[in-house]
């Protein structure tokens, strides 16, 4: 088959970090063009916006939106209209009615909408969801703290409404989270919110499993020295400990082997897939997790952020 003709729309760090390297090691696709309104990449045609893009390059078959998510919505919802299949970077609205809008609109359209989570390709993923088949959880313990400073640095949006501050990382472990777990609610939420930020720098959050375990999910994005993305699963047979974001697992303190296939790798496998099938995979889970955080959370002030 002919590979997928694909455009970067947003060519920022993880544009540029992940998709452009995994777009150039899958031979299901070809980067032929990128949008981005400032940032340009070599080797391909350049456009400032979608629109123009798609309007000069009509070859292109399928997008991969990188940008921030405040822009995502509308530039998701133009390729779809124009019948081309999308792949959202997460997280894949600022909104979940803005997911499912865009959902509904692929399905008519009779196109690809991936609305990916990267950290759910992660290696350890799904041989933690095996061990954990037949189980029984008697409790989860998550803690995602990194350095901001370090892992974001000069990324206004993350600060901005929509842009989601420390649950732009912890969602990706509400992701995986829920592909381990079924069924997760939320119950209560205390988010810590800079005095000059409308995004959250540290959050609590208390959750449950259908059974009443408890799920208890620190969240830090102030966190120097060694950063932690644990999610540690205390079961009726053992403890399982998924770490480093999903890349390396252990049953009771002893390492188990997994595969090593990066997750990006894995992602645009998968997104091959669909558009051959015309599918459309969109699970809301994660951000509706955050977006119940922000409905019922307790809000408290802290001191400014200063990049
Ligand atoms: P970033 O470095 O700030 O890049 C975002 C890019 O979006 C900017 O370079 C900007 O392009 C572009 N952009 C803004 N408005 C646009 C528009 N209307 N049309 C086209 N492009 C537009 O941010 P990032 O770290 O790559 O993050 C982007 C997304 O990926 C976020 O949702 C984030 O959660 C997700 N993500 C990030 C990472 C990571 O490690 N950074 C990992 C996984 C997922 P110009 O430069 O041209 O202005």
């Amino acid at each position: 088959m002919a590979p997928i003709r694909t455009a970067i729309v947003g060519l920022g760090k993880i544009a540029r970090d992940q998709h452009i390297p995994s777009l150039a090691a899958n031979p299901d696709f070809e980067l032929i063009a990128v949008a981005s309104p400032h940032s340009k990449l070599d080797g391909v045609r350049n456009f400032r916006d979608i629109e123009t893009l798609l309007q000069a390059v009509p070859e292109v078959a399928a997008v991969a939106l990188c940008t921030t998510p405040q822009v995502r919505y509308d530039t998701a919802r133009y390729a779809l209209e124009q019948g081309r299949h999308v792949l959202l970077e997460k997280p894949p609205g600022v909104t979940v009615s803005e997911v499912v809008a865009l959902a509904e609109l692929a399905r008519r359209k009779g196109v690809t909408l991936f609305a990916s989570w990267h950290s759910r390709h992660a290696p350890a993923v799904e041989p933690a969801r095996a061990w954990l088949a037949g189980r029984r959880i008697l409790g989860v313990t998550i803690a995602w703290k990194e350095d901001v400073r370090v892992w974001h640095p000069g990324q206004r949006w993350i600060w901005q409404a929509g842009g989601l501050g420390v649950f732009d990382p912890g969602i990706n472990a509400l992701s995986i989270l829920t592909r381990l777990v079924p069924g997760v609610v939320l119950q209560s939420a205390e988010l810590s919110f800079p005095v000059n930020c409308a995004t959250p720098i540290a959050a609590s959050l208390l959750l449950a499993e259908p059974r009443g375990a408890p799920i208890r999910m620190e969240l830090d994005f102030l966190q120097t020295g060694p950063q932690t993305w644990d999610i540690v699963v205390e079961t009726d047979a053992g403890e399982l400990t998924v770490s480093m974001g999903g890349k390396t697992m252990a049953v009771d303190g002893r390492p188990m082997p997994g595969a090593t296939t990066p997750e990006y790798a894995n992602l645009y496998a998968h997104f091959g897939e669909l558009v051959r099938e015309r599918g459309v995979d969109v699970d809301v889970a994660p951000l509706q997790l955050v977006a119940d955080a922000f409905l019922c959370g307790k809000r408290l002030e802290v001191a400014p952020f200063i990049e």
